[in-house]
């Protein structure tokens, strides 16, 4: 039977031995998550393209219990997903969690032209198909292809933790399930594909034991929405910039700690699957969705 004491939150969220690949840990939203589960006793690698972006962050958040592990890989070649396989796979009989947190937020036009001829010049001269295709490749064809190439080491995961343990957990964003285009017509597009993407291997791949979920931020510190970071890659979103959107209820940007609560959730909970979590600041009561 189940002790009040079982229901600690240390109990009920400890990732203690646990192994965990965040891709695009090495700032952001990825690292915010590295973080919360070396905090919680995981072992971590954090996965990007600048190797010097991951080790600063590795050094600079060292855990007192856990660990933090810079690799460097590009996440849409097939050839740098197959050598990171195989070294991790050298190190490790298993992994409890993939977090696909690498992404890119493509181009930015307005769509705010009064005139059809005006919106058309603008958005026919400022983007491309190229643009739109590096988008897609980054925030949603990475994705898949980073979880394909783990299914095996997850698999073995769910079997050494129990039935569903472990999970794959995809950071989409609030901006896949609105409809206002934000200035990126691509990008939020993309993001609707990362939803959907959830859900496709949500489905396929629990016959493997594998859980997918996905978290749908809204806005949160990074190098993607304050185009830097400092030496410890932490970014600062102040809460007038946030504040001049002017559809984010909370008045501020999402908290590390935030984060954490959600990526924490998604992880420790096996009767969680298929849910694409927001974690929006309520954005979403007021931008139109779905
Ligand atoms: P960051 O730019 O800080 O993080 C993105 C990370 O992805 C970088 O560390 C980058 O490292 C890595 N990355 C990008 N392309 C590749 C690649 N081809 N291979 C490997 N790594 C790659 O931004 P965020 O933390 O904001 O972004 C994380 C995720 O969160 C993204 O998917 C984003 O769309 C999503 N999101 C963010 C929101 C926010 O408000 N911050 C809101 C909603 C969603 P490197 O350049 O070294 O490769």
């Amino acid at each position: 039977m189940v002790q009040t004491s079982d229901l600690k939150a240390s109990k009920l969220f400890s990732v203690q031995d646990y192994v965990c690949i965040v891709t695009g840990g090495g700032s952001g939203i990825g690292l915010m998550a590295a973080q919360a589960l070396a905090a919680n006793g995981a072992k971590v690698y954090i996965i990007g393209r600048r190797l010097e972006a991951l080790e600063k962050a590795a050094r600079s958040h060292e855990p007192d219990q856990g660990a933090i592990i810079p690799l460097a890989c590009d996440v849409t070649k097939k050839e740098d997903l197959t050598k990171l396989y195989e070294e991790i796979s050298k190190k490790e009989k298993y992994i409890n969690l993939l977090i696909c947190a690498a992404g890119i937020s493509g181009t930015k036009v307005e769509p705010n032209e009064e005139s059809a001829s005006k919106m058309k010049e603008k958005l026919w001269k400022e983007e491309t198909f190229e643009q739109w295709n590096e988008t897609y490749n980054t925030d949603v064809t990475s994705v898949y292809f980073t979880t394909v190439a783990f299914l095996p080491l997850l698999q073995a995961g769910s079997e050494s933790h129990g039935h569903l343990s472990a999970s794959v957990i995809v950071i989409s964003s609030m901006s896949g399930i609105m409809r206002h285009a934000q200035g990126h017509f691509s990008y939020n597009a993309a993001k609707g594909g990362t939803v959907q993407l959830t859900k496709l291997m949500s489905a396929e791949f629990q016959k493997l034991k594998i859980r997918v979920n996905s978290i749908a931020p809204g806005y949160f510190p990074s190098e993607m929405t304050t185009q830097s970071s400092g030496e410890d890659q932490k970014s600062e979103l102040p809460d007038e910039t946030v504040q001049a959107k002017g559809h984010v209820p909370a008045q501020r940007a999402g908290s590390d700690e935030e984060m954490a609560q959600a990526v924490l959730f998604l992880t420790k909970n096996a009767y969680v699957n298929g849910e694409i979590i927001a974690v929006d600041g309520g954005v979403l009561n007021v931008v139109a969705g779905k």
